[in-house]
C-alpha cells in the first residue's frame, strides 16, 4: 500500500489520516503546530473508537498504528505517493506551501489541497512542477461522507486525476470529477441552489422554517441518500427521463424563471429571524448534543449503506 503524506492536522487533516490508514495506507501526518501534533492520535483515537461502536471498522488499534506524527512537512511528503493538503482557507498560504511541497517532494508525487473555495489555478499557477496539482474536497467528516470532488486547472495531467481517482476509490471513498474549474466545484453549486430557494420561501412567507426543513428531513432527502436527481426523475415517469421531462419540463420552467428572476442576498433581518426560529427549536447549550446526534444518525446510515451494498455487491 502506497504511503500518504497529510499536511495540516486540524479536523480535516485528522479525518483523511482516518480515511487513509483505515483502508490500509500507511499514513504521515503534519502539522506547523506542535499542540495540534501533539492532539492528533488521541484524537483520531476516539473517532476510532467511535466508529468501532457503530460497526464501522474491527480493529481501531491496528489502523490508529498505521498514522506516524512527523516533526517537519519536508518528512510528511517525502517518499509518499501522494500528498492531502489541510491547511486553512488563506489563498498566500496555500501558493506559499505549494511552491514548498512541490520542491520537497519526488516528482511523481501527486500534489492535492482539500480546499472548500479555492480554484486549483489560483494556488497551482506558479508552481513548477503545477501539472501534478489538483483539489480533491471532501465533505466533512469524510470518513463517513465518502463523496470527493476532484477538480484539476487547465495544466493538471490526465494521469494526476486518474491516479488521484483510483487512490480515493481503493480507500473507499466517491470520487467525482470536475470536467473544468467551476466556482464552488459542484456540490457547494447544489447546496447553493437548494439553500437560495429555501431562504426565498420562508422571506416570501410560503413556508416556516421547520416545515422546509421536513420537506427534505422527510421528503427529498430520503431518496438522496441511494440516489442523485437525475435517476430520481428517471424512476418517476413510466417512460424513464425524456417521458417525465415531457410531463413536467413546462411546469418546471415556469419555476425556474419565477427563481432566477428573483434571486437575492440572504439579508441581515432574514438571517436574525432564521436563527431566532432555530434557537427556539435548538437553544444554543444544545447545539453540541445536536451535532454529536447527526454523527450517530450518520454513523448508522453508513452501516446500513454498507451492509446493502455488501448484500447487492455493489
Ligand atoms: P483547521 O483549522 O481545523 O486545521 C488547519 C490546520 O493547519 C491546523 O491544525 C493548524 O495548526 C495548521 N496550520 C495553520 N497554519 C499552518 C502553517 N503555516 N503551517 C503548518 N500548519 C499550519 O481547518 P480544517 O477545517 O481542517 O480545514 C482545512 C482545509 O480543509 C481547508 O482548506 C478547508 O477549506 C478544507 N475543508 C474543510 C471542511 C470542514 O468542514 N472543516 C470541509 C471540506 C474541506
Amino acid at each position: 500500500m502506497n504511503t500518504i503524506g497529510i499536511v495540516g492536522a486540524g479536523l480535516i487533516g485528522r479525518a483523511w489520516a482516518m480515511v487513509f490508514a483505515r483502508s490500509g495506507h500507511p499514513v504521515k501526518l503534519w502539522d506547523g503546530e506542535a499542540k495540534q501534533r501533539d492532539a492528533a492520535l488521541p484524537i483520531i483515537g476516539d473517532r476510532l473508537r467511535d466508529l468501532e461502536a457503530a460497526g464501522l471498522i474491527h480493529d481501531p488499534q491496528a489502523i490508529l498504528k498505521r498514522v506516524t506524527i512527523v516533526g517537519t512537512m519536508a518528512e510528511a511528503v517525502q517518499g509518499v505517493a501522494h500528498v492531502q493538503e489541510c491547511l486553512p482557507e488563506v489563498l498566500d498560504l496555500k501558493r506559499r506551501m505549494f511552491a514548498e511541497m512541490d520542491a520537497l517532494a519526488a516528482p511523481d508525487t501527486v500534489l492535492a489541497s482539500s480546499t472548500s473555495t479555492m480554484q486549483p489555478s489560483s494556488f497551482s499557477e506558479h508552481v513548477k512542477g503545477r501539472q501534478r496539482c489538483l483539489v480533491a474536497h471532501p465533505v466533512n467528516p469524510p470518513y463517513l461522507i465518502p463523496v470527493v470532488e476532484l477538480s484539476g486547472a487547465p495544466w493538471t495531467s490526465q494521469e494526476t486525476i486518474q491516479r488521484t481517482r483510483a487512490l480515493m476509490e481503493g480507500a473507499g471513498q466517491k470520487p467525482v470529477t470536475l470536467q473544468r474549474e467551476a466556482n464552488g466545484f459542484v456540490i457547494n453549486r447544489l447546496q447553493g441552489a437548494l439553500l437560495a430557494e429555501a431562504f426565498r420561501l420562508v422571506e416570501d412567507g410560503i413556508m416556516t422554517p421547520e416545515d422546509v426543513d421536513t420537506c427534505i428531513a422527510h421528503g427529498l432527502g430520503l431518496r438522496w441518500s441511494f440516489m442523485g436527481p437525475f435517476e430520481t426523475i428517471d424512476l418517476n415517469a413510466p417512460d424513464g427521463l425524456a417521458d417525465y421531462c415531457r410531463r413536467f419540463g413546462a411546469p418546471y420552467h415556469e419555476i425556474i424563471k419565477e427563481q432566477a428572476a428573483n434571486v437575492r442576498p440572504w439579508n441581515e433581518a432574514l438571517v436574525a429571524r432564521l436563527h431566532g426560529e432555530r434557537r427556539k427549536v435548538l437553544p444554543a447549550d444544545q447545539l453540541a448534543e445536536r451535532s454529536n446526534w447527526r454523527d450517530r444518525r450518520l454513523m448508522a446510515l453508513a452501516a446500513h449503506k454498507r451492509a446493502v451494498d455488501e448484500k447487492e455487491g455493489i
